[in-house]
């Protein structure tokens, strides 16, 4: 049965398909919800009901930790009955923003022992646009899609820089140490909701988890060409020093912003070899190096444990909740957009 939601203080109105979450009918109708993995661990697209009840998609939960008791997850639930949702923002999307390329690939370079920065070029003439800290979708011949967020700024637009870490045994990322120049990729972008908001002048804390590194250094370039100032501080956390695989950005990024903060974290490092990272994890070193977070926005990309970690950590320091924002690496093929 289709039921009606309305935005709560808007003119906008969609239907929602039996079986369909509220999030991808917002998506379909063109309507962006804060949103990132779509698989209800992230907590992104937590939001309110002012009017109407929901259920869980597949009589799943529909609520997690990162949720207010007057939240539920838009992704996970779906209507009962007709609705007035109270999400935290919404935009309409423009149709035409997303388009397919066919890229070439035009380097491919190992930068860490088992992640690749691969350099895409797309048709000549054309341009990718997106945002700073949003992803493509690699689509595979057997029909599905891998989501890489883009490292580039989207100042450099006629092509895209992805960092992929080489799962074992992963259907895609593992033969991505194979592609050679010329090869060609079927992408699609840009996807994903972009958290940070220009406006906002506030202290903004980057917390990455390895090649969650990517949209961060994609956001930072495009801070720079942008010559914004604000206060910032990265927190890059990975096994082994080899992890923190692009040192020379951030060196650029403290030569720019004579404040800019560092913290490299390494988890699985001895300490006589620890150097002048931290020893220990992304939420650990959050908690030792930030310890007021009041007034500040917090980004944080990486895996969903890490994330959630990260989250904890940060709202233990002060953080309000709603100043905490995750892009979160879901392993697996992407969900199907609308
Ligand atoms: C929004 C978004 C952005 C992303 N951006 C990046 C990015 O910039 N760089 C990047 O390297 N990855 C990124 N990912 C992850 C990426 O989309 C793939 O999931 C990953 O590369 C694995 O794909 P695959 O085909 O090799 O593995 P699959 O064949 O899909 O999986 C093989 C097996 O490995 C497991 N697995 C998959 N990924 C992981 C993992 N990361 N850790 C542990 N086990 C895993 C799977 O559960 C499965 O059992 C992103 C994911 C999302 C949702």
């Amino acid at each position: 049965m289709t039921h009606r939601i309305a935005i709560e203080n808007s003119d906008i109105a969609f239907d929602c398909a039996s079986g369909q979450s509220v999030l991808d009918a917002a998506l379909q109708a063109g309507i962006e919800l804060p949103y990132s993995c779509r698989k209800g661990v992230c907590g992104s697209c937590a939001g309110g009901i002012a009017l109407g009840e929901v259920s869980g998609v597949n009589a799943g939960t529909f609520r997690n930790d990162t949720c207010s008791a007057d939240q539920v997850l838009y992704c996970l639930c779906a209507p009962t009955s007709d609705l007035v949702l109270k999400p935290l923002s919404w935009k309409r999307l423009d149709p035409s923003a997303r388009k397919k390329f066919s890229a070439k690939v035009y380097s491919n370079e190992l930068v860490a022992p088992d992640i690749s920065q691969l350099r895409l070029r797309l048709p000549a003439g054309q341009r990718a646009k997106f945002q700073a800290g949003q992803y493509l979708q690699v689509l595979l011949d057997d029909g599905s899609q891998r989501s890489y967020s883009m490292a580039n700024p989207p100042q450099e637009s006629d092509g895209v820089t992805l960092h992929i870490r080489h799962v074992p045994g992963g259907r895609f990322s593992a033969q991505v140490a194979q592609l050679t120049p010329g090869d060609t990729l079927q992408i699609e972008l840009p996807f994903g909701h972009v958290a940070l908001r220009e406006e906002n002048s506030r202290p903004i804390v980057f917390v990455a988890g390895g090649t969650g590194f990517a949209p961060v250094k994609s956001i930072l370039d495009d801070m720079l060409k942008r010559r914004v100032k604000r206060p910032m501080t990265l927190i890059w956390g990975a096994r082994e020093a080899s992890g923190l695989y692009l040192r020379a950005a951030v060196e650029r990024w403290q030569k720019q912003w004579p404040d800019f903060r560092f913290i490299g974290a390494l988890s699985d490092v001895a300490a006589e070899a620890i150097g002048d990272a931290y020893a220990g994890r992304v939420d650990q070193a959050l908690l030792a190096h930030c310890p007021d977070l009041s007034g500040h926005v917090v980004y944080c990309c990486g895996s969903p444990p890490m994330a959630a970690a990260v989250r904890s950590a940060a709202i233990d320091s002060g953080l309000a909740a709603n100043d905490f924002h995750a892009d979160v690496f879901v392993p697996g093929p992407a969900a199907v957009q609308p």
